[in-house]
């Protein structure tokens, strides 16, 4: 058995409470350096409390100020604040795995610094690496770490591949990656009555319990775009290997096809803890918690193609990727601030590719060439897309 010290990059998220869920049913094997949030100082007390991390990181130095006042009998935990603060603990000696969790562009600096120190990198955050594609991934090869999929498709894909030849599919006889998709809580829903749905609608997945904003993306197939996008960087392929599968069920979480017409794929219930608890133990094996699979239960399995008159975003970002450089970096930026508008209540669900689209267009794409040129593309992306808004909002 194979002993971790773990940091968790946003541990009061979805993911962040389902890492440390699997972490708490093996205290023997996995102890924990750094637990991080963004806001809420509150919820981080308490995972802190049971958990005794060396350092805890709030977002803001304010968030930080309220941490410390709740943690002021805790001798254990030390309190940072900032950006700096989260790519300190993420690259720091003490801990060998990172989960990569907070959600976003916001999460990129982190990651970032926790692959170039070296380490097991648990990577939720795709957005980080849509975002910076090529430049990510140079970063892992020159340090070193050990990227593992969390994304629960491209944990299955993985888990599909031979080990030493995630990089070089051709090599290991792959013809075909199909990357599989629920389709969301509006799979079936007419164009017009898209225009209506709400925001607690479109956070209400019918099969996964996730963070507000990968809700609304997969409700309006933005996250199979940004997987789209995440699959062609961690398995070196191109957009014509890989071929979304709508399947309502979320059963089976991606497969891989073989020269020899074999196609394996990796099944289970619905509950990131499988991803997450692989990731953890790779490549060993321990148990997550997760309900075993009854197929008997489940009776059957369809499969449809994505609508891209209805569903523009997964269209997008495949355009996106062609264009290269910057533009995906811009998509994710517009994204964010469109799915931001829509759960305030300032744009309508329809209109979060409009303002992707328009942000795209208004935003000249130039080659990624540092992460300095990301990070502003991102900036000069967010302010764009909220000219669109304001435009349309008129
Ligand atoms: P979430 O909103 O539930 O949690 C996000 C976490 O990030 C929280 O701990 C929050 O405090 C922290 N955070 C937010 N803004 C921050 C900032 N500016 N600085 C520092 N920390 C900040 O999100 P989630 O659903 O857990 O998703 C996290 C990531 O994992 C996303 O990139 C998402 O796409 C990916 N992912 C999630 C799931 C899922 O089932 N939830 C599945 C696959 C991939
Ligand atoms: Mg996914």
């Amino acid at each position: 058995m194979t002993t971790r010290c773990i940091t968790v990059l946003g541990a009061t998220g979805s993911i962040g409470l389902s890492t440390l869920d699997v972490i708490r049913r093996h205290p023997g094997r996995f102890s924990v350096y750094a637990l991080t949030a963004g806001t809420r100082a509150r919820e981080l007390a308490t995972l802190c409390w049971e958990f005794r991390p060396k350092v805890a990181v709030m977002a803001s130095e304010r968030a930080a100020d309220e941490l410390r006042e709740l943690l002021a009998d805790c001798p254990d935990t030390q309190v940072l604040g900032g950006e700096a603060g989260l790519c300190a603990v993420a690259a720091a000696s003490d801990a060998d795995t990172v989960m990569a969790a907070i959600v976003g562009a916001a999460g990129l600096a982190p990651t970032l610094s926790a692959v170039r120190a070296g380490k097991r990198v648990l990577l939720a955050n795709k957005e980080a690496l849509v975002m910076s594609g090529q430049l990510f991934m140079d970063a892992v090869i020159a340090s070193g770490s050990e990227l593992l999929p969390i994304d629960s498709e491209h944990n299955a894909i993985f888990q599909c591949m031979p080990a030493d030849k995630i990089r070089d599919p051709k090599a290991a006889g792959i013809t075909r990656i199909l990357l599989t998709a629920s389709g969301g809580p509006f799979r079936t829903m007419a164009a017009e009555e898209l225009r209506s749905v709400t925001p607690s609608q479109a956070c209400a997945h019918p099969n996964w319990s996730m963070g507000q904003k990968i809700s609304v993306d997969s409700a309006t197939l933005m996250n199979k775009g940004l997987e789209l996008i995440e699959a062609c960087w961690l398995f070196n392929t191109t957009p014509d290997q890989v071929e979304v599968h709508v399947h309502p069920e979320s059963i089976i979480h991606s497969m891989v096809e073989y020269a020899d017409g074999s196609v394996l794929a990796q099944l289970g219930s619905p509950d990131m803890r499988t991803p997450i608890a692989n990731g953890l133990a790779w490549p060993e094996r321990i148990e997550a918690g997760v309900a075993p699979l009854d197929l008997f239960a489940i009776g059957k399995f369809h499969f449809e193609r994505p609508d891209l008159q209805r569903f523009p975003c997964l269209r997008l970002a495949a355009e996106a990727f062609a264009s290269g450089g910057t533009a995906p970096a811009v998509l994710n930026a517009a994204n964010e601030v469109a799915v931001e508008a829509f759960l305030d209540g300032k744009l309508c669900f329809a209109d979060i590719p409009v303002i992707i689209e328009r942000t795209l267009a208004a935003t000249p794409v130039v080659p990624a060439s540092d992460f300095d040129t990301i990070f502003t593309k991102d900036a000069e992306a967010r302010s764009r897309a909220r000219e669109q808004i304001s435009l349309l909002s008129v």
